[in-house]
């Protein structure tokens, strides 16, 4: 699949890795990153070899997510080897720069250098790479999924209005330099209260399933507003490795099934 939609869009093929889908969002903080990690353990889980690229350039928070520290060694002065952990190869900007610094790229240069930590990585024999991709549908989005050679993108939207409508956005994007969409993953769907269980719709009901409806895409599925989510990604250890029998890392590995 990889090699006959990157070769009609004439992008370079990028050696050592099977099938590359990146992971976007019209908006930010809908739970993009959150769920590339996720996506990313639960296909290793299932026995493929995984990597993990975090192209969010101005937040890289995939790092924190994977429980990395430290710095990517390269021995040739050129290539650099992906840091791994709970057997996934992951590569960021935020492994390259200091945590506090602000990335004030203008687009050309981010673009490039994204460029450079897909293509200087030494990714070792991959089934998937799962790009995170900055939020937005913007220039250095659109360059990136021009340049990528992606198999398709997963979106990730909550059920709110305003996430659906960038969102479609972001269909349009990935439609217009003809990249598959593989699906829509609704997050933050529902929130189960853990004192008494009443179950309520902060952003909404099922804005991702019909959308996925409206476009003709695979639903993927939905995944709770948890606290759990939030509390194992932000400690280093997100819930398809801390608690792989919970019902939300099912919920996770069922994505990954359909991606
Ligand atoms: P994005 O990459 O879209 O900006 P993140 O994945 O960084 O979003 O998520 C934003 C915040 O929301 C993070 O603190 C994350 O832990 C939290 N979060 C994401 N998904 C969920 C969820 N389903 N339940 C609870 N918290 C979540």
């Amino acid at each position: 699949l990889i090699t006959a939609h990157a070769v009609q869009r004439g992008v370079q093929l990028l050696p050592g890795v099977k099938n590359i889908v990146a992971v976007a969002s019209g908006k930010g903080g809908v739970g993009k990153s959150t769920t590339a990690v996720n996506l990313a353990l639960a296909l290793a889980a299932e026995g493929a070899r995984v990597g993990l690229l975090d192209a969010d350039i101005y937040g890289p928070s995939i790092p924190m997510m994977m429980g990395i520290h430290g710095k990517p060694e390269s021995t040739d002065g050129q290539t650099m080897d992906p840091l791994e952990n709970y057997g996934v190869q992951v590569m960021s900007i935020g492994l390259l720069v200091p945590q506090d610094e602000a990335m004030i790229w203008r687009g050309p240069m981010a673009t490039q250098a994204l460029e450079q930590l897909l293509r200087q990585t030494n990714w070792n024999d991959l089934d998937y790479l799962i790009v995170d991709m900055p939020p937005g549908t913007g220039d250095i989005q659109l360059t990136l999924s021009q340049k990528v050679p992606l198999t398709g993108a997963v979106i990730v939207t909550t059920p709110q209005d305003i996430a659906l409508l960038d969102a479609r956005k972001g269909i349009k994007m990935f439609e217009k330099v003809g990249v598959p969409i593989l699906g829509i993953v609704e997050n933050m769907a529902a929130h189960v209260c853990s004192n008494c269980g009443h179950v309520e719709a902060i952003f909404g009901a099922d804005g991702g399933k019909k959308m996925a409806a409206e476009y003709n895409m695979d639903y993927l599925g939905a995944l709770p507003l948890d606290m759990h989510i939030r509390l194992q990604s932000d400690s280093g250890k997100p819930p398809v490795v801390a608690d792989p029998d919970s019902e939300v890392s099912g919920l996770y590995k069922a994505v990954a099934l359909k991606v």
